[in-house]
């Protein structure tokens, strides 16, 4: 993946990259990682998370991860860090060398799930008894 080195005919550079960044990409969510899902029961389970406003799923070199896709509160209008000298230090790690700017952070997944729709369809070609689960999980609690 080739990085961005203009912008508007600027040079890109790792000091003056966030000022170009429209919204400040990496800002507007959190992940959270998940247990490698394996069971029914456990792709079940994202289902019902998926189900919700702003929740995606992905898997990349490292694992599955929840993406919430969520601005944070202390993200300025003009895209500054209203708490930049207390940040927490997930934020200070994150290096801005090849970043959201860069190319979409989805580029580097091997699965994103957008909704319910697209993790249904991989669940129905992962387990052949999909449609059945719930036949299933009921004989379980019996
Ligand atoms: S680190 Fe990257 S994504 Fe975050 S504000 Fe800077 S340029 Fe934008
Ligand atoms: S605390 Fe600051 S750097 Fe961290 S996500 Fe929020 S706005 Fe961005």
């Amino acid at each position: 993946m080739s990085q961005q080195t203009t912008f508007k005919g600027i040079k890109i550079t790792t000091d003056n990259k966030c000022g170009f960044c429209d919204g400040a990409k990496c800002c507007t969510y959190i992940t959270e990682r998940l247990e490698t899902p394996r069971s029914m029961h456990d792709f079940d389970h994202l289902l019902w998370q998926i189900s919700h406003e702003n929740i995606r799923i992905y898997k990349d070199d490292d694992g599955w991860y929840l993406l919430v896709e969520s601005t944070c509160l202390h993200l300025e209008n003009d895209g500054r860090c209203g708490i930049y000298n207390e940040r927490p230090h997930v934020c200070r790690q994150h290096d801005n060398d090849y970043c959201e700017f860069d190319a979409p952070a989805e580029d580097g997944f091997d699965l994103y799930f957008h909704d319910y729709a697209q993790l249904t369809k991989y669940c129905k070609n992962r387990f052949k008894g999909w449609g059945k689960r719930f036949e299933k999980f009921a004989k379980e609690y019996e």
